[in-house]
């Protein structure tokens, strides 16, 4: 069980990387997995920049974390974002099996808990077993003046 301190500490990392993707003309997205108190993976938004959306941040920490970690199981990770997942990075989440869920801003048009598409909460695709813990609200107003 990790701390808000913790939280919050991740969520700085994820900032940094946020302000990487905004810096370069990407949405100031950033997002980390953590296992076992050590990031294995770290993602910077980049959409624009390789006009292709599966560069979403998220995707791309998962991408860094099964190269790192040498294993699509990332059953004992930790996602931290400054966004909300959205619904395809859910589906990847949910597929890989990440456990919980830390993030600041709420997407409510296509993110997989806030929106209408619960790609977070689904329990019927049975092999992607129970729903992720979600914890939300992690230093928002900071991620929120990235978009300044
Ligand atoms: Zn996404």
């Amino acid at each position: 069980m990790i701390q808000k301190a913790e939280y919050e500490f991740y969520m700085n990392k994820c900032i940094e990387l946020a302000r990487i993707a905004k810096e370069r003309g990407d949405s100031p997205v950033g997002s980390i997995l953590v296992k076992n108190n050590t990031i294995v993976g770290e993602g910077i938004e980049g959409g624009k920049t390789f006009k292709d959306i599966t560069y979403h941040s998220e995707i791309e920490a998962i991408r860094d974390a099964t190269k790192s970690l040498n294993t699509s199981d990332l059953s004992d990770c930790i996602l931290f974002s400054t966004h909300e997942p959205c619904i395809m990075c859910s589906y990847a989440i949910r597929h890989h099996k990440i456990n919980t869920i830390v993030f600041a801003i709420p997407v409510n048009d296509v993110g997989g808990y806030s929106s209408k598409f619960k790609v977070l909460e689904d329990l019927s695709v049975k092999k992607w077993g129970s729903t992720p813990k979600i914890i939300k609200g992690i230093l928002e107003k900071e991620c929120l003046a990235l978009h300044e």
